[in-house]
């Protein structure tokens, strides 16, 4: 068995010396742990240095890129280690450039919160966790998985939410998809159904966050002349009256308005929304719908394939686990 192991810099590689910082390269990371997958070979390749936050959408595709081809090559899994900042980005642009489709070989994201310098570095136990899911035939034919902490992500549910704790990511309001301990890998929710992937993505796509007394005229500025645009707004896409106006225009100027919002809703159609002019990013966030809807603009020219394309990569989940009160 084969897992190849991309490396794109991150917390993950740091490490103070006393001549100052330095970044270690994957293979290093990679061996010091090689006795906890032994009989599996692991080939590593370096891709980026740094913080994650200083990479682009264009860097994100060339790592999806880089692992789409390494699945072509019939490697049996890819391990990503990756700064935690945008992981969650990376991971999506990747779940949006390969799909989902049965039996794919597992797709991993790791990284960790503590330098690999610290005294309880959390890296190495993070790298023999996603080698060990990406070699466990369960996670074939799943979407692009987070793994860090022993808790399994969705990269469509994946989310960031401390910038300081080992314990840094969630998937809430939903638990885990899975968990790995000791090597063992358990799925607790079943595999989703294929989704086709996409091949282009427009650069051009805003995202706005709405905020209390926000203008009409901010929004209609940066709405003007784009084919696309993400706002950020409230509750289950609740917009303030004052911005009605120019969301309506824009739509109508043929812009694909897109609305997410912080707390989670799957909303993604609605007659409200049609009124309105715009649609719902079915559960993903602001960050992740502007993604999806470079990807939906880039992959068709008519805004209605767009839509169908932008909600073929909503959030997967089962509607039936989730009771409204
Ligand atoms: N600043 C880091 C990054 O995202 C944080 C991390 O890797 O944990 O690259």
């Amino acid at each position: 068995m084969t897992i190849a192991v991309v490396a794109t810099g991150g917390t993950i590689s740091s490490h103070l010396t006393d001549a100052g910082w330095t970044s270690l390269d994957g293979r290093t990371l990679v061996d010091e742990v090689a006795d906890r997958f032994a009989g599996i070979e692991v080939t590593v390749t370096d891709v980026a240095t740094g913080p994650s936050s200083n990479l682009t959408v264009d860097d994100m595709l060339a790592i999806a890129h880089r692992v789409r081809d390494l699945l072509a090559e019939g490697v049996d899994g890819v391990v990503v280690l990756h700064g935690t900042d945008t992981m969650e980005l990376t991971a999506f642009v990747t779940q949006l450039v390969l799909g989902t489709e049965a039996g794919r070989a597992p797709v991993v994201f790791t990284g960790s919160m503590r330098v690999h310098s610290h005294p309880r570095p959390d890296g190495p136990r993070n790298i023999a966790d996603a080698v060990a899911v990406a070699s466990n035939r369960a996670a074939a034919g799943r979407q692009v998985l987070v793994c860090l902490e022993g808790a399994i992500h969705a990269a469509d549910r994946v989310q960031k939410c401390d910038a300081t704790s080992v314990d840094a990511f969630t998937s809430s309001p939903f638990a885990p998809i899975g968990s790995v301990v000791d090597g063992i890998v358990t799925f607790t929710e079943e595999r989703p159904s294929p989704c086709a992937p996409v091949l282009m993505f427009a650069p051009d796509v805003p995202l706005l966050t709405c905020y209390p007394g926000m203008a009409p005229a901010d929004v209609a500025t940066a709405l003007a002349d784009r084919r696309g645009a993400v706002l950020e707004v409230f509750g289950d896409l609740n917009v303030p009256v004052p911005l009605w106006g120019p969301i309506h225009e824009a739509w109508n100027a043929g812009c694909l308005v897109v609305l997410a919002s912080r707390p989670f809703t799957h909303t993604a159609r609605g007659e409200g929304l049609d009124l309105l002019g715009a649609v719902g990013a079915g559960g993903l966030t602001a960050q992740k719908a502007r993604l999806a809807t470079m990807a939906a603009l880039g992959s068709t020219t008519s805004r209605d394939d767009a839509v169908a394309v932008l909600h073929r990569h909503r959030q997967v989940f089962d509607s039936h686990d989730r009771s409204s009160t």
